[in-house]
């Protein structure tokens, strides 16, 4: 098994990226589509045998499944840039978010008097 980093192809990527819903993804054709989906079903033995005929799918799909930064590394090899989500109020993109696009700081402000 390789330990080095698989080099996913930007075609591949934006595929994943679909499968996930994620921005930048691109729907594949029906044989893609069902090969994700057969990956993401698959056992550890078929995701190997998987793997011998299609690592870099099998790759990215293992990458945005289990890997917290996964669907920004996949956006990062189809050549996206997804701005980050910021806060309406102070612009800053600590997480998590209200619906109003407020974090949470500023969703719960201190009273300006430091009265409590
Ligand atoms: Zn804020």
């Amino acid at each position: 098994m390789s330990t080095s980093s698989p080099t996913i192809p930007a075609e591949t990527a934006r595929h994943v990226l679909w499968l996930y819903g994620a921005e930048g993804g691109y729907q594949p054709g029906t044989f893609t589509q069902r090969l994700m989906a057969a990956i993401e079903a698959a056992d550890v033995i078929n995701t190997a045998r998987l793997r011998a005929a299609f690592p870099e799918l099998v790759d990215a799909i293992v990458l945005a499944g289990n890997s917290r930064d996964g669907i920004t590394r996949l956006q990062e090899a189809a050549g996206i840039t997804v701005a980050p989500i910021r806060c309406t109020r102070c612009q800053g993109e600590d997480g998590p978010f209200t619906d109003e696009r407020l974090c949470e700081p500023c969703a719960q402000p201190m009273p300006l008097d430091g009265v409590a």
